[in-house]
């Protein structure tokens, strides 16, 4: 089979720093405002931290953000350091700490509340965190919520050949090791860890997309001497979908997050908590949120 070289489509940055309540410091690096059709079927990656929270043995209040919906995506929770504990409206919840992560798939609707936990909360120390959201077919944006708790120790680790580094397979698959997360489309979400020196090609199905945030480190895109790019701490490389292969080498120790799938092709319409595809329907979502549809914490 001929194995076509992926390109680099662009690097991006982060659009800008914000506050998601009082827990989470994040970076948001993409969003379907700007690059929609490039990253399908991803919708959006906060990336929060990294940073220090100081100790605070009982806090009277924890850090995070409160009681608020989503509708049509799912979002999924990467722990890198601290602790994040999670509610929601339709019975899902639970601490996820170092190497865990969140799944939930909002679907028709659901509230929930994401705080620091309650021992991070007390000891303090670094937070780093990424949360992706994912986007639903229009076939199942309407389908019911559920909640998908991997801690780390169901996530495989595989190691790339060469003593190149290891994949934590989230999702997908990588080296006949199956990620734990269900997925409504074909995916792959990958931790992934890289030593410098061994240069590691990666396959990518035809027609998907690929990209991938660097969290830690500095990364060589291309299999020349030179290379095609190189793409730092907190920049997302998007690649081009023609193509089956890419190679990466670390310049130092890296840590990214890879992320491949199959494109949805369907129009994205959102309005903060909501993605849909069509103005009606995040009409109807906000309706919905508003008269209780999607349910309270109590
Ligand atoms: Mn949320």
């Amino acid at each position: 089979m001929q194995m076509q070289s992926k390109r680099l489509k662009f690097i991006k940055e982060s659009n800008g720093a914000h506050w998601v309540g009082d827990g989470f410091p994040v970076r948001n690096i993409f969003s379907y405002d700007d690059i929609a059709e490039e990253i399908s079927p991803f919708l959006l990656l906060d990336y929060a931290g990294p940073r220090d929270f100081p100790a605070s043995p009982g806090a009277k209040k924890r850090r995070g953000v409160g009681e608020h919906p989503h509708r049509g995506f799912e979002t999924v929770s990467i722990i890198y350091h601290g602790e994040v504990e999670h509610r929601d409206s339709a019975g899902g919840g639970g601490i996820i700490g170092p190497g865990d992560v969140q799944w939930m798939t909002a679907a028709r609707g659901l509230v929930h509340s994401e705080f620091h936990g309650p021992n991070y909360t007390a000891a303090g120390g670094p937070f780093q965190m990424v949360q992706l959201w994912v986007n639903l077919p229009a076939r199942d944006k309407m389908t019911d919520p559920r909640y998908q708790a991997i801690t780390s120790s169901e996530i495989p680790r595989v190691d790339l050949p060469g003593s190149a580094g290891s994949v934590r397979v989230i999702a997908g698959e990588c080296l006949g090791a199956r990620g734990p997360a269900r997925t409504f489309t074909p995916m792959n979400v990958w931790d992934v860890s890289l030593s410098p020196g061994s240069p590691t090609g990666f396959e990518v199905t035809e027609g998907h997309t690929a990209t991938f945030l660097v969290l830690e480190g500095l990364v060589k895109l291309g299999s020349d001497p030179v290379g095609e790019a190189e793409i730092g701490e907190a920049e997302l490389a998007v690649l081009e979908r023609e193509g089956t292969r890419f190679v990466l080498e670390a310049l130092t120790p890296a840590k990214l997050l890879l992320m491949m799938g199959e494109p949805l092709n369907e129009p994205v319409v959102g309005h903060g908590p909501f993605v849909m595809n069509t103005e009606a329907e995040i009409r109807e979502a906000i309706r919905d949120y508003q008269s209780g549809k999607m349910g309270r914490l109590d």
